[in-house]
């Protein structure tokens, strides 16, 4: 599975970090950082991983719609 991180659209709440310390942090930036990712361009990054765990909840929680799970 795929945890996809589209970072143009975060306005850095800090709730996927808050929820899902595992896969994100805060950057110096002020938006939140899908760790470990893989840069797609436009502002968008991509971590495969086995379990997707808190990242469900995080995508659920962000307000700006910006992680998503394939
Ligand atoms: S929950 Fe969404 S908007 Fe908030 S910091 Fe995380 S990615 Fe950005």
């Amino acid at each position: 599975m795929k945890i996809i991180h589209d970072r143009s659209k975060c306005i850095g709440c800090g709730a996927c970090v808050n929820i899902c310390s595992k896969y994100f942090e805060m950057s110096e930036d002020g938006k939140a950082c899908l760790k470990n990712a893989k840069e797609l361009g436009g502002e968008k990054y991509e971590l495969e991983v086995e379990d997707v765990g808190c990242a469900q909840e995080a995508a659920d929680s962000c307000p700006g719609g910006c992680i998503h799970i394939e």
